[in-house]
């Protein structure tokens, strides 16, 4: 199972292209393929579109009994609403002990990631993945989720913000978001991180949605200490209040300010 990262060549991991050049079969959506293309020339590709995931997943079990070396891709992390889990589950139905053959999950650079260092350094502090997608996770379970992140003032990655069909959700999120944080709130959207087409875009809580969303961004949405410095977004961990950021030197500490 590899992550091949967000798309460009430069940031698939060299043990990730190690082991697509390895394989005798690559499967993966339709979509991603195209991105690894030119490293599974000549190999077995079995590409299936997008709702195809099932079909993906058994289909590598299958091969990988019959002795072929699989490879099975998701973009950004395998781990991460990627494939990883959902061909664990269908090894656990096939009754696999560990023993019959062998799985390693090889990991990738996840969209937020990529999105983060594009817009600046917003994962700084705490945060929390919400997918809106409720295709598979019923939407109250995805609420109650934005609820607790937006109330404990997580900064918050959405993944799935929005595809043609499902559009209401972001305008949720954003709803639920703006009653714990101000409408200034820094919000970064990133489209097709490291990919072609990539956009990057810094708005607030309160414009965000007149920017173009859809199934290849992701958006990130700053804690209540998130600022803009020089057109970046970046969430402070707090060395100001402890350092002089000029001096490095420590400032005397005051009464209730945390533990050492
Ligand atoms: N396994 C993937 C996530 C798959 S879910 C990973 O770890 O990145 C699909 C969602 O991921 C998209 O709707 C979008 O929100 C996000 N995404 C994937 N690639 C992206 C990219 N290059 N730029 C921005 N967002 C991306």
């Amino acid at each position: 199972m590899v992550g091949f990262g967000p798309g460009a060549e430069d940031h698939l991991t060299p043990i990730a292209r190690k082991a697509i050049e390895r394989a005798d079969v690559v499967i993966g959506y339709r979509t991603y393929i195209d991105l690894v293309r030119h490293l599974v020339n000549g190999k077995s590709v079995i590409e299936t579109g997008m709702t195809e995931e099932i079909d993906r997943a058994t289909q590598a079990v299958e091969l990988a009994y019959q002795g072929q070396h699989v490879v099975l891709v998701s973009s950004g992390d395998v781990g991460i609403y990627g494939m990883a889990g959902l061909a664990f589950e269908v090894l656990g139905e096939k009754g696999w002990t560990g023993e019959e053959i062998e799985v390693s999950v090889l990991p990738g650079i996840t969209a937020l990631s990529a999105c983060a260092s594009l817009l600046g350094a917003p994962l700084m502090h705490d945060f929390a993945s919400i997918s809106l997608s409720d295709l598979l996770t019923p939407w109250e379970v995805i609420r109650k989720r934005l609820e607790a992140a937006a109330m404990a003032d997580f900064v918050v990655a959405l993944y799935n913000p929005r595809s043609s069909k499902r559009v209401r959700q972001v305008e949720e999120a954003r709803e639920i978001l703006l009653s714990h944080r101000g409408a200034d709130t820094p919000v970064g959207i990133v489209k097709s991180a490291m990919r072609d087409g990539e956009t990057v875009v810094i708005t607030t809580l309160d414009h965000m949605l007149e920017h173009p969303i859809g199934m290849l961004t992701t958006i990130l949405v700053g804690n209540s200490q998130t600022r803009l410095l020089a057109g970046r977004m970046v969430t402070p961990r707090g060395y100001r209040n402890k350092y002089d950021l000029e001096t490095g030197e420590k400032i005397a500490k005051k009464k209730g300010s945390g533990s050492e």
